[in-house]
């Protein structure tokens, strides 16, 4: 199915979207959308997750560096949350499902506070230094920490564990 919208980034009706539904591993039923402007270049794709099993809560305990490992299936409805370092990532807007470790996510929060700290500049410089050099150390498995993923439609889970072996899942 193929629809023009418009533009979010230039304006113009020229923003031709596809989607189409299908079925992945670990999300189950997905609508797989694509949208690009024939006038500016702008792209954007994600994966909506269409199955709904109820509320969901993950918790991953990270103390050591295999812990970072661990990989997990995010859906596009789902928070993440790190109690320990004051990072929470909520499902607003643009939200994208992906499958990612538990360093990923710290990457991700990273880029994140990037960004934030870009446009806010150096007001609170010394504030995201010392948020930045905590999510280093847990990256570098010195600092346990916790992760937890909550997912109102149940569509996010523990893809794998570090302690399990290839062969046995
Ligand atoms: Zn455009």
């Amino acid at each position: 199915m193929t629809k023009i919208n418009t533009c979010p980034y230039c304006g113009k009706k020229s923003l031709e979207l596809r989607e189409f539904e299908t079925a992945v591993p670990f999300f189950g039923k997905v609508l797989i959308m694509t949208s690009l402007c024939g006038s500016c270049g702008y792209k954007h794709s994600d994966v909506i997750c269409l199955e709904d099993h109820g509320p969901s809560k993950l918790v991953v305990k990270v103390s050591k560096a295999e812990d970072l490992k661990t990989v997990v299936a995010r859906s596009n409805t789902a928070s993440i949350e790190i109690p320990e370092l004051d990072l929470r990532l909520d499902p607003a807007g643009q939200s994208q499902s992906f499958i990612t470790n538990i360093e990923g996510i710290l990457m991700r929060f990273e880029e994140a506070l990037e960004k934030i700290e870009t446009l806010r500049n150096s007001a609170k410089k010394s504030q995201y230094d010392r948020i930045r050099r905590k999510i280093e150390l847990a990256r570098e498995g010195k600092s346990p920490f916790t992760v937890v993923i909550q997912d109102p439609r149940g569509n996010s889970t523990i893809v794998r564990n570090y302690k399990i072996s290839e062969s046995a899942s």
